[in-house]
C-alpha cells in the first residue's frame, strides 16, 4: 500500500492505523522535525553551514585557531538551539513512547528536544551527538555551556577539562569525526526488532544513517514516511506523507 501523496489530511487515518496495529515501532527523526520549532537546518542552503567554512575533527584537534573557530561558530547558533521548545510533532513522538508503541527514537537531530519533549534519554538513540553541552574528549566529563560562552565570549579562553586537561568540545560528532559505534550498533539493533519504522523530517540522504529504513523494510517492517519534500526512499514506503510533521501527527497519535 502506498498512499499519501494526495492531501495529508487524507493520509492521517492510515498513519493512525498503522501506528495502533504495531507493537513495536522505531521512530527516526532528522532536521525536519525540528525546523518546525524554529531551528534551522544547519545544512541547508543560507545555513550556518554554509556561512562559516567547515571545521574537520581532525582541524578542530590540530590547532587553538581552529577551536577558537569552532566555538565562534558554535555561539552564533546557540541562542536558537537553547530558545527551542518540542512542537507537537515531537510531543505526539513522545507520547508513542509512553504508551509503548515506539520503543526508542533515533535522531539526527544534536537539539535534545526529544528528551525535552519528555522521552527519557535512554530511549534517544544520537547519531550526530548533542550540541546542548560539551564533554571532554579524553575523560568523557560532561560541561554545562554557559560558563564556557561567558569565558569564551569575554577573551576567547577555551575550555579545558578540569579532570584531565583534555581539550572540550560541544558533545556533537563533528565532520571528519567517526560515527558512534555504540550508537549505531543499538539503532541497528533496534530497526531490525522493530514492526514499524517511521521515518520523520529527513530527506533520507545522508548516509549510513538513512539506510535504517531500508534495513527495516528489507527485513519484514512496515515503513512509514512523513516529510515535507520528496525523499530518496518514497518508492520503498508503504505510507508517503508529504506535509508539515507536527499536524498530521498530532492528528494521528490525538484524534
Ligand atoms: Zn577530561
Amino acid at each position: 500500500m502506498r498512499m499519501g501523496l494526495g492531501r495529508p489530511e487524507e493520509s492521517v487515518a492510515p498513519l493512525r492505523e498503522l501506528l495502533m496495529a504495531g507493537n513495536r515501532g522505531v521512530v527516526f527523526t532528522g532536521a525536519g522535525i525540528s525546523t518546525e520549532s524554529g531551528i534551522p537546518d544547519f545544512r541547508s542552503p543560507g545555513g550556518i553551514w554554509s556561512k562559516f567554512r567547515m571545521i574537520e575533527f581532525r582541524e578542530f584537534l590540530a590547532s587553538k585557531a581552529a577551536q577558537r573557530e569552532y566555538w565562534h561558530r558554535k555561539f552564533a547558533s546557540h541562542d536558537a538551539v537553547v530558545q527551542a521548545k518540542p512542537n507537537r510533532g515531537h510531543l505526539a513522538v513522545a507520547e508513542l513512547v509512553k504508551r509503548g508503541k515506539v520503543s526508542v527514537v533515533i535522531t539526527q537531530n544534536i537539539d535534545g528536544l526529544h528528551q525535552a519533549s519528555g522521552v527519557t534519554a535512554d530511549r534517544v538513540i544520537e547519531l550526530h551527538g548533542n550540541t546542548t553541552y560539551a564533554h571532554c574528549l579524553d575523560c568523557g566529563r560532561e560541561y554545562d555551556l554557559e560558563p564556557i560562552r561567558r569565558a569564551f565570549l569575554a577573551d576567547e579562553n577555551l575550555p579545558v577539562c578540569k579532570t584531565c586537561g583534555g581539550v572540550v568540545k560541544t558533545a556533537t560528532i563533528s565532520f571528519g569525526q567517526a560515527m558512534p559505534e555504540a550508537a549505531m550498533q543499538r539503532a541497528s539493533d533496534e530497526t531490525l526488532a522493530c514492526d514499524l519504522f517511521l521515518a520523520i523530517g529527513s530527506s533520507l540522504t545522508v548516509y549510513p544513517a538513512a539506510g535504517f529504513p531500508a534495513l527495516a523494510k528489507k527485513n519484514g517492517a512496515g515503513l512509514v514516511i512523513i516529510n515535507r519534500e520528496p525523499t530518496g526512499l518514497d518508492d520503498l514506503a508503504d505510507l508517503v506523507i508529504h506535509a508539515e510533521i507536527g499536524p498530521t501527527l498530532d492528528a494521528a497519535v490525538n484524534p
